[in-house]
């Protein structure tokens, strides 16, 4: 790859990039020579900076490589950069080591290419080029670009999803493009201009993140006072927990207060667009009821069955359970019907959540939250953060095999730790002489030996299931929670009993367990605990 002679000291650097907008308070090029100065005190070494005055303020208090730019309005009414051959003749004229211009598709309506050859022959100097997309990449490095900046990549028609800096876009620039690129375009923070050498970047232009000190005082000033609003002011939150029998909903206050909550069957058969509209619906109610009591609700979030990506939104695997509804971009369709940010999560991570928020597990950074009903699930923290794995599909306590060729399980195993544990497992060790697992529990609190011998059996095969995780994670605590934990002192006692034995340096540990005490609607709560967190 070759590097022009005075870009060679770019390399593996940053470069500041001095701009001000007319009426901002540093605008005016002795201000922007100052802001180049501290940039190159601090260790930049580069400028990019607009316009003659500029540029030629700037070249009297340094030597450092100045990318110059000329940013003017064109006949369709937007800045175009540097959008003419006598532009960046003046550019050079003041002090510009290097041109920077629009190469976008627009750009090169504009004739950006024809620039392009003209400056880098008559002026003899490098011309990078400021584009968007892939293909303007590859075009402006075949019109003899010398380097190319993604700086435009968000600004364009075709590109204005991009609201966030992407390493990955500058890699696959690297990847194709025979000439160096130049990271730049909303680079906020240092971690951020890492990223960027780290996918290969040549250099790093940072500008709004060290000279808008207007920009950069409203992002403190926003978080201070979004911070503040939430610390003395009650908000509501929507939380939907969709489950494969019911869809439980209600409205959530930021301090856990259940302020309305309801349920519907769900529609577990009827596919995407069924169970869809079951959410769209329940939240629609739920609006309405709050509405009625004069709250305002600031976001959703969705418990669901099934493994979800918690970053899109989007259902990464649901059982045959929930027909059709694996892919579902659960979060975007949920979110355009409603209007709200949208948080969608795994069902049995949502209940980890509502105990961290409100729960058992408050003042707790590592723990694990057991589900135990119909099928037996589990949600970690780890580090104070909710772990998910690396596709979604941690944490399934129910499937780690406890018994070798033992019970079928519907998962395709033998022996999982769910068959052992769940509500039909319950009724099997009473020997069928409870209708439902809730009956046995019942029986068990009155005092019948039967139930009793049959929740110590079960207890028994969950220690086991528990003293793997605490060997595994060594939380603070462990929560009990789901149908079979509730109202069920006698099984939180089999296996406080049967763990200790388990585990090794336990009297070190100094682990809790504990029942959950938050409920039916436990999943509502943590649904909306996660839209607290997303909206916050
Ligand atoms: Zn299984």
């Amino acid at each position: 790859m070759s590097v022009p002679e005075s870009c060679r000291g770019l390399r593996g650097k940053l470069i500041v990039s001095c701009q001000a907008v007319a009426g901002d308070a540093f605008y005016g090029p002795d201000l922007m020579a100052r802001f180049a100065l501290a940039a190159v005190a601090g260790g930049a070494a580069g400028i990019r900076a607009n316009g003659p005055e500029d540029i030629r303020a700037i070249r009297q208090v340094t030597a450092v490589p100045i990318i110059g730019i000329q940013k003017s309005v064109h006949p369709d009414g937007r800045i175009l950069i540097t959008g003419s051959f006598e532009s960046a003749h003046a550019l050079v004229e003041a002090g510009a080591s290097m041109i920077a211009l629009d190469c976008t598709a627009r750009g090169q309506r504009y004739g950006a290419f024809d620039r392009v050859r003209r400056i880098r022959e008559e002026l003899g100097v490098p011309v990078l080029a400021d584009i968007a997309t892939m293909d303007e990449a590859l075009a402006s490095a075949d019109a003899g670009a010398d380097m190319v900046l993604p700086t435009l990549r968000g600004y364009t028609p075709d590109t204005e999803e991009v609201t966030a800096f992407d390493p990955r876009f500058i890699e696959e620039l690297v990847g194709r493009l025979g000439v160096p690129v130049i990271a730049e375009g909303r680079i906020v923070s240092p971690a951020q201009a890492r990223e960027a050498i780290a996918a290969g970047a040549f250099a790093v232009v940072v500008g709004t993140a060290i000279t808008r000190p207007k920009d950069i005082t409203g992002w403190f000033a926003t978080a201070v006072e979004h911070e503040f609003r939430c610390q003395t002011r009650e908000t509501y939150f929507v939380g939907v927990d969709l489950g494969g029998t019911n869809t439980k909903f209600g409205v959530v206050s930021s301090t856990g207060t259940l302020v309305f909550d309801s349920f519907v069957p769900t529609p577990a058969g009827g596919g995407r667009e069924a169970l869809l509209d079951n959410v769209k619906r329940a939240i629609r109610e739920a609006r309405r009821r709050a509405a009625e009591l004069g709250i305002a609700i600031e976001a959703a979030g969705i418990a669901t069955a099934g493994w979800v990506d918690a970053r899109t939104g989007r259902i990464a695997y649901a059982t045959g359970n929930l027909p059709g509804w694996t892919g579902t971009p659960v979060a975007e369709e949920v979110s355009a019907d409603c209007g709200l940010p949208v948080a969608v999560e795994n069902d049995a991570n949502a209940l980890a959540a509502a105990e961290k928020r409100f729960g058992a597990a408050r003042e707790w950074t590592d723990f694990v939250c057991i589900t135990l009903g119909t099928g037996v699930g589990s949600g970690c923290y780890v580090g104070g953060a909710l772990h998910r794995g690396a596709h979604f599909f941690a944490n399934a306590l129910g499937h780690m095999v406890l018994i070798p060729d033992g019970i079928p399980c519907n998962c395709g195993q033998r022996g999982c730790l769910e068959v052992y544990c769940n509500a039909a497992a319950l009724v099997r060790y009473a020997g069928g002489e409870f209708p439902s697992a809730a009956d046995a529990i019942a029986a068990a609190n009155a005092g019948d030996a039967n139930a009793a011998a049959a929740i110590r059996t079960l207890g028994g095969h969950l220690a086991q299931g528990c003293a793997a995780l605490v060997q595994l994670l060594d939380p603070q605590g462990i929560v009990l929670s789901g149908g079979l934990a509730m109202n069920n002192p006698q099984l939180l006692a089999a296996v406080s009993e049967r763990l200790p034995p388990l585990v090794s340096v336990w009297d070190r540990r100094g682990l809790s367990l504990v029942s959950s005490g938050l409920g039916y609607f436990g999943g509502v709560l943590g649904a909306a605990a996660l839209a607290c967190d997303r909206w916050r």
